[in-house]
């Protein structure tokens, strides 16, 4: 791999490629609990399973995406799919759902003070992907699915401001990833405005912070760097105008 001189920083819902986010990590993430790629932070790649109806459960009413933990290693299982996913290792350690399960208890025990951070991104299709921001390990249960035990991690969205001090996001400025994936068939991977193909932006039509929903990709858009930027200084002399 080439190197680098600095790393990205990407926006929240920002399109980049595998490449991109294993720069901006220092490592190719190959699966999709990372725990601890730094000190201060773990990272989870989120995609669309088979069978599963969304990628990401949402629990709208407590502002929480839920996670499903990992099946064993197929080294490690005969039927991965059907067995309990584990919490150790045939070698006795922990596995990574473990490990993320210890730092949610630790937090709900109240031995840490701070939840556990991780940074989230999802596969919209084969090779491309969005930044979804960072999000506070709240809590994990171990719950049993009427066919076997699975690992559930309860995420909530937060920004990290200047000096960490972390705000938590509302419910509904998240895209969910069904709904990106609506979006990039609709507008084919272009943007909405000049049909460019490079440094895509999922874009909210109707911005959040007048009001305008996440959850239907009627009011969500794909646009470039450039028509992005002049759509935020649009809003930026509007707000300008309505506060004089
Ligand atoms: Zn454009």
């Amino acid at each position: 791999m080439r190197l680098y001189k600095y790393k990205p920083k990407f926006d929240v819902d920002d399109v980049i490629s595998h490449a991109q986010l294993s720069i901006a990590e220092g490592q190719t993430l190959q699966r999709g609990m990372n725990y601890k790629v730094t000190q201060d932070y773990s990272v989870f790649l989120m995609s669309i399973r088979h069978n599963a109806p969304y990628a990401d459960e949402i629990d709208e009413k407590n502002n929480l995406i839920i996670y499903e933990g990992h099946d064993a290693r197929r080294d490690h299982a005969e039927n991965p799919k059907t067995e309990d996913q584990p919490y150790f290792t045939p070698k006795g350690t922990l596995t990574e759902n473990g490990k993320f399960f210890v730092e949610a208890q630790a937090y709900q025990l109240g031995l840490k003070k701070e939840p556990h951070k991780v940074k989230i991104y999802e596969k919209i299709k084969d090779g491309i992907w969005t930044y979804k921001g960072f999000f506070n390990l709240e809590d994990a249960k171990y719950v049993f699915t009427g066919e076997r035990k699975v690992f559930k991690y309860f995420l909530k969205p937060i920004e990290i401001k200047k000096f960490k001090q972390v705000e938590e996001i509302p419910f509904n400025r998240m895209i969910p990833t069904t709904v990106k994936i609506a979006v990039w068939e609709r507008d084919k991977g272009m943007c909405a405005k000049c049909g460019a193909t490079e440094n895509l932006h999922f874009d909210h039509i109707v911005p959040f912070a007048k009001g305008g929903t996440s959850l239907t990709a009627k009011n969500v858009q794909l646009l470039c760097m450039k028509h992005n930027l002049q759509k935020s200084d649009r809003i930026l002399s509007f707000l300008f105008f309505v506060s004089y």
